[in-house]
């Protein structure tokens, strides 16, 4: 039976143990199996190479995004470490304006030393990327919507232009999840996860996840997978499994407090501009609609000249100020001095990225609850 997402969600990758019936896939934390003969055993060899919790969520993941195999990693960076190790020296590799600094960090400072280089396009301009395409790339990197203004890539475009060029895309799909985007279904090659975020969900995990439907592909990334030795840990399995369970319920109260904020924020009189790509009014709007359920729960807003935004940040009652996003809870960030501090102040403000800027992960608490305490804030922070 053909089940619908929520309910995959519940039952996907197999939840029920077969030994003993218990509703929830038991924790096997186990290094090593034991084997009846020579050659002959379970399946199981030895737990970096397979564990069963962690086949759980692999099972599960692959479902979700509507693809063939899954993977399970210590962290999205490990899961983001391992496919960038499919390339070789001499290999370049595409990534989009605003990825994630990590994503950034391995490349410029890890994989440089192996002569795998990078170049960062304007990937929401796909003739602009078309013209990128040198014989050197080998693949093309995404996050759409992109931290931290919410810049969205048409992704059949892309996939359509690598399976053109003979080259692999591949989608960070952590801010958008399998509940509101299905890269793979636009052709997309590769999707990757940091499961620390929304799949996750209660900020109380490290994890990442790799999903492909190609079998060539998921044979050179589970080789890779056990070799390198990124995998995640059956607790964390067994975590992560559980927090899936309400990614369907989370999500849709994620997207409707961030178009609640999203609509009161840009009426604001304090404020000069909202980026959230599920309001009509956004640039990446249109191209968001035919490729993804809602806008997802994570806007940015920039305050006026007049207004402070230490002093907003300091004003908060209800939202922390952390790194990190995507839990139940909101928190607010400060790009210019967190997550884009690396980039020069005059590159950064021709991008958008002003002091003024502030990125917020909309929970799941009571809309009106996150709104006031927004506009104390913005009261307190006026000069
Ligand atoms: C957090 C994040 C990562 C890195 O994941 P970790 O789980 O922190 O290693 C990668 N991509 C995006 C879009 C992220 O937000």
């Amino acid at each position: 039976m053909k089940s619908t997402f929520d309910t995959l969600l519940i039952h996907g990758g197999m939840t029920t143990d077969p030994h003993t019936g218990a509703v929830n896939r038991p924790i096997y934390q186990t290094s090593t199996y034991a084997q009846n003969a020579l050659g002959e055993h379970l399946g199981y060899e030895y737990s970096r190479t397979k564990n069963p919790t962690r086949d759980g969520i692999e099972s599960l993941i692959a479902e979700c995004e509507g693809g063939k195999f899954g993977f399970a990693f210590a962290s999205g960076m490990a899961a983001i470490g391992c496919v960038l190790s499919l390339f070789k020296s001499g290999d370049c590799i595409i990534i989009s304006q605003n990825v994630y600094g990590g994503t950034f960090r391995i490349l410029d400072k890890v994989f440089s030393n192996f002569n795998i280089s990078y170049k960062i396009v304007d990937t929401t301009n796909i003739s602009a990327l078309e013209s990128e395409i040198t014989k050197e790339v080998k693949a093309i990197l995404i996050e759409s919507p992109a931290n931290p203004l919410l810049n969205v890539t048409p992704l059949a475009q892309v996939s359509e232009l690598c399976k053109k060029k003979g080259i692999i895309s591949i989608v960070d799909n952590t801010f958008m999840t399998p509940y509101l985007q299905k890269p793979l279904a636009l052709g997309i090659d590769i999707v990757l996860h940091s499961a620390t975020k929304y799949l996750g969900g209660h900020s109380d995990l490290i994890a990442g996840l790799v999903v492909v439907n190609d079998s060539a592909l998921a044979e050179r990334i589970g080789f890779l997978q056990n070799s390198i030795g990124g995998i995640l840990a059956p607790f964390d399995s067994f975590l992560l499994i559980r927090g899936m369970k309400t990614l369907g319920l989370r999500m849709q109260r994620h997207c409707e407090n961030a178009l609640f904020l999203a609509e009161h924020l840009s009426q604001h009189q304090a404020i000069k501009r909202v980026y959230y790509p599920g309001l009509a009014s956004d640039l990446g709007y249109k191209i968001q609609s035919t490729q993804a359920r809602a806008g997802g729960g994570m806007l940015s807003f920039e305050l006026k000249d007049n207004y402070d935004y230490r002093i907003f940040f300091k004003s908060t009652s209800i939202i922390a100020l952390a790194e990190s996003l995507g839990g139940v809870e909101s928190l607010l960030c400060h790009p210019a001095s967190m997550t884009h501090a690396s980039i020069p102040k005059n590159i950064r403000q021709s991008m958008g990225i002003t002091d003024n800027l502030i990125r917020l992960s909309v929970g799941i608490e009571y809309a009106q609850d996150l709104l006031d305490d927004i506009n104390q804030a913005i009261k307190s922070s006026k000069i």
